[in-house]
């Protein structure tokens, strides 16, 4: 049922229309010199993208996922260790530590950004390990493996506390893995350092996915590795590409998880209009907020603290009545999302490390509570006020099936 009201979650569709004429001449160039893999626009994305991150190295890889677990290979991660994430994240962070050989283990979320807890990632350290006397490094109690790693996730398109991270990092000598796959172009203010950093430019590296729903996204799959260490980037240069340094010279086994050239130069085209979109997706969460008080005092709406400045890749507010409110919405035709609903310690595949309901709350809760409002650069501000117009009458809804018996609901 074609519905002209209805307002969907994401419009990709719509904004790919508006890029045809930038982005078919791409394909045709491509067609005509037949450069899929590697080439001038691999390496043209990778430095403008270096560039936007703040970064000096970027190497294009196949995924955000292949970011990830080359991130933590090349920056050191053995078979064995132990990599410190949080449990409210999409399921590639943990796959790709995995990946790498490692053990993912977790820390809770605060509950107000939906970002690892500084304060708990220090606990875990004082709780949950031991310290070799000669190196100092941190050893799981448990299952005395070495604790190498953290990977802080920025979620929805905000930075994590990186500062307060580093400062436990650092006691602790850890690798820091920023997963900036929902972040491109997310900044944080350091205290440390007063002055405003990029994801993606604060990590030892950082991961970033260009998955076609990303704030950038290619048209297919993508992804990419920003860091400052150029050894570590000459080494995911080898990773994706068989353990090659030269062709046919394999310093190690590798993989194939290069970026391919024609999802480079749309990536490199559309990261021109990228600072406008992420300006236009602040500008949509600054009006949701607004909106949003005048209709509802239940809702919990995204927080922003001082030292963030988010790019909205996901809006997600909070309510203990998310299905009740998604139902409602789906059936006014607008399209909503959960980011996600099953926290990753609870998840099928990680049932034998041994977690259980209640290890993390902050986590379960916003499994529980999350629900992602239609958010892309292009909503406008009258679907916007549709958008929160319903929220209002389901409110109503809400508070008169309260008052009234059950039955009435029927
Ligand atoms: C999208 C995403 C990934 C994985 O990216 P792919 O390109 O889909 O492999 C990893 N982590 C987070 C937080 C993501 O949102």
């Amino acid at each position: 049922m074609q519905d002209n009201r209805s307002i969907p979650f994401l419009d990709l569709a719509g904004l790919h229309q508006q890029l045809e004429e930038e982005l078919a001449p791409i394909f045709r160039d491509a067609l005509r010199t037949a450069g899929f893999i590697g080439g001038p626009m691999v390496e043209g994305f990778e430095r403008e993208f270096a560039h936007f991150c703040d970064s000096p190295h970027c190497v294009g890889v196949a995924s955000g996922t292949d970011a990830v677990r080359f991130a933590l290979m090349a920056a050191g991660v053995q078979p064995g260790d132990i990599v410190v994430t949080v449990p409210h994240t999409f399921i590639a962070t943990t796959e790709a530590i995995s990946q790498a050989g490692a053990r993912p283990d977790f820390v809770d979320i605060d509950e107000h950004t939906f970002n690892m807890d500084p304060a708990k990632l220090r606990e875990y350290f004082e709780r949950e390990c031991y310290f070799d006397q000669e190196s100092g490094r941190p050893y799981h109690r448990k299952s005395r493996a070495p604790v190498t790693a953290v990977v802080p996730v920025h979620l929805y398109g905000q930075t994590a506390d990186m500062d307060a991270i580093f400062e436990v990092a650092r006691r602790y000598k850890l690798i820091v893995i920023e997963d900036a796959c929902q972040a491109h172009g997310a900044e944080y203010f350091s205290k440390r350092e007063n002055r405003w950093r990029k994801a993606g430019s604060m990590g030892h590296a950082a991961a970033f996915s260009f998955y076609p729903g990303k704030n950038l996204g290619a048209c297919g799959e993508a992804g990419a590795v920003t860091t400052g260490d150029e050894e570590l980037a000459d080494k995911v240069r080898m990773l994706r590409d068989h353990g090659q340094a030269r062709k046919y010279y394999h310093e190690m086994e590798g993989y194939n998880g290069r970026l391919d050239a024609i999802q480079a130069g749309i990536l490199q085209a559309k990261l021109r209009h990228l600072p406008e979109w992420n300006q236009k997706r602040r500008e949509v969460a600054a009006r949701y907020n607004q909106l949003l008080r005048e209709v509802s005092t239940s809702l919990v709406l995204p927080f922003e603290p001082s030292w963030s400045r988010a790019v909205y890749h996901v809006y997600a507010v909070r309510t203990s009545e998310r299905n009740e409110l998604q139902q409602y919405l789906t059936k006014s035709s607008i399209g909503t999302g959960i980011h996600y609903p099953v926290p990753v310690h609870l998840q099928k595949p990680y049932r034998t490390l041994g977690f259980k309901e209640g290890d993390f709350p902050a986590a379960e809760n916003a499994a529980a509570q999350v629900l992602s409002l239609p958010m892309y650069p292009g909503l406008s501000l009258s679907q916007q006020m549709r958008v929160v117009e319903e929220i209002g009458r389901f409110g109503k809804v809400a508070e008169s099936s309260l008052s009234v018996q059950p039955a009435a609901n029927a």
